[in-house]
């Protein structure tokens, strides 16, 4: 859905919400962000209007995922707290997204970065649990690494929103790539990747190939991993955006071609079984 669209509907959102006022519609719904209730746990502070058990499953899985981030990519995190914001429903995220950020994307969930705060926007959904480890990855790493490239920032994200345990195996990725590598229409790229205006949304292959360049860094080799973790570390001290030597170009000095290795990679998880469903 283009942003002109969008802005639209909003228009047309807000002039319901108008016409309706004094009537008992959907358009009364209150478009504003949940407050009513607040519970903090290590960096995260969640905002709903719905009671949140304190000792939350899924909320345990995010505090867990924090160390796994931390541990995994070699990160001191910060304490800088990530406001997650719990819509109880689809209307109501919908409402609030459309009415104060038409230009944003249509999607379940969003993270958001300003000069001050890192937030989470997302539903509580039957995705919640996808939707927030992903979103709240986005937060742990923003909160301690500035300029972390679109393509890494994505891939990350997709590896880490898989449950614990799964080693970040995303498979409806592995499925699509596993298929159009069938089709002979896979041909990795990541210097492409890495060029990817942060203003544009990635398409659904951009995401699967993003997830599959992260998962072969930290799944194959030890020193892939590590290698990942250097640019990490040297990404969170560099002195001015671009000056860190990018990953494709570390990639490229290994004796074999990375998009090979890439696909190797990925047709290796196909026939170990990671594809089906
Ligand atoms: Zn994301």
């Amino acid at each position: 859905m283009n942003r002109s669209w969008r802005v639209f509907r909003a228009l047309v959102l807000s002039m319901a919400g108008l016409l309706s006022a004094g009537c008992a519609t959907q358009w009364q719904t209150p478009l504003k962000l949940p407050n009513q209730h607040t519970l903090v746990r290590e960096q995260l502070v969640f905002h709903s209007d719905f009671q949140i058990p304190v000792r939350h499953r899924l909320i345990e899985e995010l505090i867990a995922r924090r160390g796994d981030v931390s541990r995994r990519l070699g990160l001191t995190l910060s304490d800088e707290p990530i406001n997650v914001y719990l819509f109880e429903d689809n209307e109501q995220f919908e409402g609030y997204i459309w009415k104060y950020h038409p230009e944003y994307p249509e999607r379940r969930a969003f993270f958001v970065k300003t000069d001050t705060r890192l937030v989470v926007y997302v539903q509580w959904g039957d995705r919640v649990a996808e939707d927030l480890r992903h979103e709240v990855t986005h937060g742990y790493l923003h909160s301690v690494v500035p300029n972390l490239p679109l393509w890494l920032d994505e891939g990350l994200a997709e590896y880490f929103e898989v449950a614990r345990g799964r080693r970040g195996l995303n498979r409806a990725h592995l499925d699509l790539l596993t298929e159009r590598l069938r089709r002979g229409d896979w041909q990795p790229d990541l210097e492409r990747l890495a060029r990817l205006d942060p203003r544009q949304e990635m398409t659904l292959d951009e995401y699967a190939e993003a997830w599959a360049w992260v998962h072969f860094l930290m799944e194959s080799r030890p020193e892939h991993a590590e290698m990942l973790r250097t640019y990490l570390r040297q990404l969170q001290s560099e002195e001015r955006e671009g000056a860190t030597e990018p990953i494709s170009s570390r990639l490229r000095r290994l004796p074999v071609p990375p998009e090979r290795m890439l696909i190797d990679h990925v047709q290796h998880l196909a026939a170990r079984g990671g594809g089906r469903r």
